[in-house]
């Protein structure tokens, strides 16, 4: 059978293989980016029920690749603060827009938005070239790797990059292993309409079986709603009458914001936290959710995943052609960049679940004291929103404010 050839194979065109494809062309390399799938999915009445908080290092990210402008920025909410607190206290933890240097502290996306911008953007990219096929199998060689993509003639690549998801494929043919915890937590994602307005800000109760988020959607009262609970009860609320569910919400979210008028249908995913043990191996670099999967609690999955795409154009995108001919240093460079701030935020992310599932006053006592006295430190707050909102750490020079933030040249 014949076969092709590429420089640089992206495998998997969710959003961080479509991004990683765009930033590797905008750095002027030629990418095959490799999907079994090739339907846009479909737009949920009136909003999706998958929605993405960014920050507005991810937006920078998005920017550096033309995609941000592309967006449909109507369909953008912005989160002029953020409170979080403890179901077993009283005691919260606020953020404004003040404690985030006078800016949104973040933006709520839909996927089908951020889905449709990439497809725009990549229809006007020529050096990305789209291949719908599955990968079922690779074969390495000192000089490339060969994916095997069933009925289609393979495709030889000098790097390949796989970002095909949480289960990835990938990184099983790539013999790289993972650690793994089940949470034995569902998330259950719905969109509401509250009786109050949200006011853009972002809220957060944590409970025992897990945290229910309320993020803003651009109308003044409704939310998407992450409520992450035991698999028995997200189960239920999955499948429960709207009304039971609308009940239930109002329960859990001790009426912050009145009473639940409507609700969309709800949709269920089971938690896990997952890390590969190496970024790289041989030719084949890790990007994205194949690479880690973290607790939503904290909404930062596709942000890690943004600065991934992020660190490998910018190794890939400023090497020479000789150098991409044997790239493992570079692929193992990307690796030591972002490995440490991927397993903090995974490590941050458990202990924190773990923590506000205790139930014993003691513990109750110290969650309250340490609420109250972050709320009160300004420094402190100042330090945590920053890097919550991916602006401080060893970042990829795109995902930077201010100057360092220019376009990727290459050396040579
Ligand atoms: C409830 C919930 C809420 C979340 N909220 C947020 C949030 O607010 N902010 C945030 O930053 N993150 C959030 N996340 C995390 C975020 O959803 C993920 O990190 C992100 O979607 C991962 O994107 P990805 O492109 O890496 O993987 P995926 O979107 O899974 O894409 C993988 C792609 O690979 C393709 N593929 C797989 N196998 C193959 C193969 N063999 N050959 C070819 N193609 C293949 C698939 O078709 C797919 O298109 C949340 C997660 C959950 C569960």
């Amino acid at each position: 059978m014949s076969v092709s050839t590429t420089e640089i194979a992206v495998v998997g065109g969710g959003v961080v293989g479509m991004v990683t494809a765009l930033l590797l062309a905008t750095a002027g390399r030629e990418v095959t980016l490799v999907d079994s799938l090739t339907h846009l999915p479909a737009r949920d009445d009136p909003w999706d029920l998958r929605s993405f908080a960014l920050t507005p290092g991810s937006r920078r990210i998005l920017s550096h690749c033309g995609l941000w402008d592309t967006l449909e920025q109507t369909r953008i909410a912005t989160f002029e603060g953020m409170e979080i607190w403890d179901a077993a206290s009283p005691a919260r933890l606020c953020f404004d827009r003040a404690s985030a240097g006078d800016r949104p502290l973040a933006y709520l996306v839909e996927q089908s938005n951020l889905i449709t911008a990439c497809h725009r953007r990549l229809a006007q990219e020529a050096r990305v070239s789209d291949l719908a096929a599955q990968v079922l199998g690779i074969t390495t060689s000192t000089e490339d790797v060969r994916l095997h993509l069933g009925d289609r003639p393979d495709l030889r690549a000098r790097v390949v990059l796989g970002c095909d998801g949480r289960d990835s494929p990938l990184r099983a043919m790539a013999g790289i292993a993972s650690e793994e915890h089940d949470y034995q937590q569902r998330a259950v994602v719905a969109n509401v309409r509250m009786q109050l307005p949200h006011g853009g800000i972002a809220r957060q109760r944590f409970l025992p079986e897990g945290p229910l988020a309320l993020l803003p959607l651009p109308t003044a009262d409704e939310v998407a709603v992450v409520w992450t609970t035991t698999a028995e009860q997200a189960v239920w609320a999955e499948e429960c009458r709207d009304e039971a569910f609308r009940d239930a919400l109002a329960q859990v979210s001790d009426a912050w914001l009145g009473e639940v008028l409507t609700t969309s249908r709800r949709l269920g995913f089971p938690l896990v936290r997952r890390h590969a043990r190496h970024y790289a191996r041989d030719r084949i670099a890790l990007v994205g959710d194949s690479a880690h999967v973290v607790h939503p609690l904290a909404g930062q999955g596709l942000n890690l995943g943004l600065l991934d795409a992020a660190a490998i154009a910018e190794e890939l995108g400023l090497a020479s052609s000789a150098a991409l001919q044997f790239p493992q240093s570079l692929l193992a460079r990307y690796s030591r960049a972002r490995r440490g701030g991927n397993l903090a935020m995974l490590t941050v992310t458990d202990q924190l679940n773990r923590l506000f599932a205790r139930r014993e006053a003691p513990i109750i006592g110290l969650r309250r004291l340490g609420l109250a006295c972050v709320d009160r430190w300004a420094p402190l707050k100042r330090r945590l929103i920053a890097n919550a909102m991916g602006q401080r750490g060893d970042l990829p020079l795109i995902a930077r404010a201010g100057p360092s933030n220019s376009p990727l040249t290459r050396k040579n």
